[in-house]
């Protein structure tokens, strides 16, 4: 059947935060969209919302989310973090603001409280919602997708290849299938460390238990535990450890190994969680990699959006951010060209460098998280970087900023300068162990010599 402007209707297959968006971006610009989605209906029956309970949402997010009109549902949702508390073994607490200025602030808010906006938005947009259906597979030359659908009978049927997108995130069936059958070269590399999630309730009359305003770090070397709070007072607490030696998943296996692990590491949260072993020993362990694709299009048939085409690991808390800004781009190239293979081609050759760069620097981050905020150095080079700002504020923009709140920037052009970034900040705090001693004319003759300027933040 055709919609109303002479085209067939549009697959989307999975109806996560990348699926349920770009369904309300293209529903938005007229088109007839079906959404498919393996799971139940989130919002009227409890499923496995994926990972992670809640989510630092940024500007690239924010933006995506303004454009598609969704912005004035999800801002109750949100808990607003100015920056990072970091816990040391004895308990002191140190609080590093993200940014400097007043908007430089991410958020927390429920994974499964913004897919539920994201879905009641995509009906609102005329999108036709089809739960219980699972892509299984695609026929690249007869031009299908296979489905199955759980109705009790696990049927199977087929969709036409035909403006299919596959929002199935980092194990998506259709991105395997084009690995498997039409030889596109991917990378699945996944990381030596797993995560674990708990929670950490509220006092009973709602009082959060730790600072509601901030992303909570205990970094100790090879892991690290976070904190990000939920509106309700509730925190959701993450272990990221090595899955498997000495001091790994797999050793934590009892009650007494996960009391003694976090008696020792984490003292002042342990008793916190008063239901820290069982939900250890219950809770799934969860695997994170990176996903590099060579190709994420077939002509105008298929494209690979979000997790399916780039999932990243989590470091940077961009994972979303960056599915979003993904909707927001290929929205803007289909308002500027009525031909969909020349706009997905564009769309790939102009996100794929941007979508690798993002998964560097998450790696990067996890680095920096876990061990390098420990280190006096780590200190200075942020209490550098903020004044060089201050003193250039159209050319250097620390490399958290320019990810994080500077949607305007790409994130390649936030990698190199990064780069270029850290040696000058090297180079001034090699004989300098406070900002007193940096040589600033130093550093505005390098500044000027390596950084162009960018352009002034458009919001
Ligand atoms: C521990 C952790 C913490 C994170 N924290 C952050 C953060 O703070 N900030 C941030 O920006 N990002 C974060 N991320 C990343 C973020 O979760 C992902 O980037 C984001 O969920 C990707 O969205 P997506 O829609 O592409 O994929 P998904 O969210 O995985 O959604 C895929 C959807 O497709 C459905 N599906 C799967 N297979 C099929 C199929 N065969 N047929 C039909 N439907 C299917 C699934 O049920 C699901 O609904 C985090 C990730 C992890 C693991």
């Amino acid at each position: 059947m055709s919609d109303g402007m002479g085209n067939e209707p549009i697959s989307i297959i999975g109806a996560g935060l990348a699926g349920a968006l770009l369904s309300i971006t293209l529903a938005r610009r007229g088109h007839r969209v079906r959404l498919y989605e393996r799971q139940d209906d989130m919002r009227r029956v409890q499923v496995d919302a994926g990972r992670s309970i809640n989510l630092a949402l940024a500007a690239r997010g924010i933006r995506a989310l303004e454009l598609a009109g969704v912005m004035d549902r999800v801002q109750p949702e949100l808990v607003p973090l100015p920056g990072r508390m970091l816990h040391d073994l004895d308990g002191a607490l140190t609080f590093v603001p993200y940014g400097q200025r007043p908007e430089e602030v991410i958020y927390s808010v429920s994974r499964a409280g913004l897919n539920c906006i994201l879905l009641d938005a995509a009906e609102d947009a005329g999108v036709e919602l089809l739960f219980r259906q699972q892509a299984i597979g695609a026929d690249f030359t007869r031009q299908r997708v296979v489905m199955q659908s759980d109705d009790g009978a696990r049927q199977t049927h087929e969709i036409p290849m035909h403006r299919v997108f596959a929002t199935d995130g980092a194990g998506s069936v259709l991105r395997r299938a084009m690995v498997e059958k039409l030889g596109v070269a991917c990378t699945e590399d996944l990381l030596v460390h797993g995560y674990k999630e708990l929670t950490l309730p509220p006092f009973p009359d709602g009082t959060p238990r730790i600072d509601k305003h901030a992303l909570h770090i205990w970094p100790r070397g090879g892991f690290m535990l976070i904190a990000l709070p939920n509106v309700d007072g509730s925190f959701n607490v993450t272990l990221f450890l090595a899955l498997t030696g000495p001091e790994s998943f797999e050793t934590l296996n009892s009650p007494d190994s996960v009391d003694a692990f976090f008696a020792q590491h984490f003292p002042d949260v342990r008793h916190l969680m008063p239901d820290l072993a069982a939900e250890f020993l219950q809770h799934p362990t969860g695997i994170m990699g990176t996903v590099r694709c060579q190709q994420w299009s077939v002509d105008d048939k298929l494209l690979l959006l979000g997790d399916a085409a780039h999932a990243i690991t989590p470091f940077h808390g961009q994972g979303m951010n960056c599915c979003f800004e993904d909707c927001r781009e290929l929205d803007a190239l289909l308002r500027d060209s009525q031909d969909w293979a020349r706009s997905f081609r564009e769309f790939e050759s102009w996100r794929r460098p941007n979508t690798g760069a993002i998964a560097d620097m998450a790696i990067e981050n996890y680095l920096e998280m876990r061990d390098t905020v420990r280190h006096p150095k780590f200190h200075l080079h942020k209490a550098l970087s903020l004044e060089l700002e201050r003193r250039h504020p159209q050319r250097f923009v620390p490399r958290y900023s320019m990810v994080m709140f500077r949607d305007d920037i790409p994130y390649a052009l936030a990698h190199e300068r990064g780069r270029i970034q850290n040696e000058i900040l090297d180079a001034l705090t090699q004989n300098a162990d406070t900002l007193a001693a940096v040589d600033f004319d130093a550093a505005a003759r390098m500044i000027e010599a390596r950084l162009a300027p960018l352009p002034l933040p458009t919001r």
